[in-house]
């Protein structure tokens, strides 16, 4: 695996497959990486003919500083990672390298989306998202970008953002990977104590409750219910809504047929976990 640290040494790479005609997967994370990611790398090899994987915290997408300062950092077993799972190219920047002094952060007009769940509870976040996506994506010109189903309304961000600014890329949202109890890989999990560990598998059974009984009609009960196996377990909800899947528009009484997405973010202690289900008709 290469391993680039500027933005200049990524481009002449990506140069470089250009003129091979090489299709450019792409898969961009933060690091301490976890078989969520690799699953992504994977998606990418099986998809794409050169697969590139970025990691950088991005400081502007974290509305709250302790979480920023807390995020975990693992960069040499996460290159083991990379190199173990066949990913071609590392682009590993400082901070710098993305933002420049020079460099003036665009506004997103991102509308509804940015009104809602994660764009409610951490304002800036998806500004920031945002910033970086298209900074990387104008750098590694990929033909297809590789996200987790574990960031619903991030997919959704994103491809408004590709789609508003005319970036030209085919998005591939990839299942969401879980620990054998149900509950999703998320770098964030290392953070949680032994016993915050156990409970935290209750996020999973809490959205499946809710989607298992989820019928034509209202949908509060189901909301109510979830809300108690998380504070049962310890949890304190931030949301959880019944949306529908393609819009994020919350659903009060469903129609039955309109495709659900069911999402949650709770707190157990410090740490915040998010976590989603599909209901495909
Ligand atoms: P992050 O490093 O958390 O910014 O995530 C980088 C990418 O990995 C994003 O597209 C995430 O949605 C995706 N991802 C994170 N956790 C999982 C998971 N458990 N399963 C699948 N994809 C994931």
């Amino acid at each position: 695996m290469i391993i680039v640290k500027t933005v200049s040494a990524l481009e002449s790479i990506i140069g470089n497959y250009k003129m091979q005609r090489r299709s450019i997967g792409f898969v961009p994370t933060m690091g301490a990486l976890h078989q969520g990611h690799i699953s992504l790398i994977e998606a990418c090899k099986r998809g794409s003919a050169v697969s590139v994987c970025s990691i950088f915290v991005n400081p502007t997408q974290f509305n709250n500083a302790s979480d920023f300062e807390k995020y975990p950092l693992t960069v040499s077993q996460d290159i083991d990672k990379l190199e173990k799972a066949g990913c071609d190219l590392l682009f590993l920047p400082p901070v710098k390298e993305i933002y420049p002094d020079s460099y003036v952060a665009p506004h997103y007009d991102l509308g509804y989306l940015e009104t809602i769940l994660e764009g409610e509870f951490r304002p800036g976040h998806y500004q920031g998202v945002c910033q970086v996506v298209e900074l990387l994506l104008r750098s590694v010109k990929p033909d297809h970008l590789y996200l987790g189903q574990k960031d619903y309304q991030q997919c959704m961000v994103i491809k408004k953002m590709v789609e508003d600014r005319n970036i030209h890329v085919e998005i591939r949202v990839e299942d969401t990977v879980r620990e054998k109890d149900g509950l999703a890989m998320s770098s964030r999990n290392v953070r949680l104590t032994p016993q915050e560990r156990l409970q935290a598998s209750a996020l999973f059974r809490a959205l499946s409750t809710t989607k298992s009984k989820l019928g034509k009609g209202p949908t509060e009960a189901g909301r109510a219910e979830a809300t108690a196996i998380l504070q049962q377990h310890g949890f304190r909800p931030e949301y959880i809504e019944t949306a529908n899947a393609d819009t994020l528009e919350i659903i009060h009484n469903w129609d039955g047929k309109t495709p659900v997405v069911i999402l949650a973010a709770a707190y157990i202690g410090d740490v915040r976990l998010i976590d989603n289900v599909l209901l495909k008709n």
